[in-house]
């Protein structure tokens, strides 16, 4: 049976696994990063507190959970940004919008997909039929 590793079912495996890797999901280490590089909470600045994940633009407007929409907030901004969109919210709590803006450009700063990106066709080897018998 050939099926299964027809070049269609190929290509569909590889879409998904693109859909969860790249478009939502955050590995640990990438976790990690994220904390590092903001230095505390991303919203108020506040080091030394327990960071929670925060989506800046929440998952319920088409945010992502990928790196670029992730940021560390404290217990106190998660919960009370909630699913606010960011910005008006940063605006209503006094907080550093701009600042806030330019960072969160930095962090993003794309990172190349290149091992998932799909090759623009790659002819596939054909291989001739084997004879049967
Ligand atoms: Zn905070």
């Amino acid at each position: 049976m050939v099926s299964s590793n027809s070049r269609r079912a190929r290509a569909g495996r590889k879409r998904q696994r693109r859909m969860r890797t790249a478009d939502n999901d955050l590995s640990p280490a990438q976790w990690l990063e994220i904390k590092e590089v903001w230095g505390g909470c991303a919203y108020c600045g506040r080091s030394g507190v327990p960071l929670q994940r925060d989506c800046v633009q929440p998952l319920s407007v088409g945010g992502r959970y990928t790196v670029g929409n992730i940021v560390p907030a404290c217990r106190s901004c998660n919960a009370s940004k909630c699913n606010a969109e960011v910005t008006g919210w940063m605006r209503r709590k006094g907080l550093d919008e701009e600042a806030f803006l330019r960072r969160l450009r930095d962090v993003m700063t794309p990172t190349p997909d290149l091992a998932d990106v799909d090759s623009p066709d790659h002819p596939d080897p054909v291989e001739p039929e084997a004879p049967r018998g």
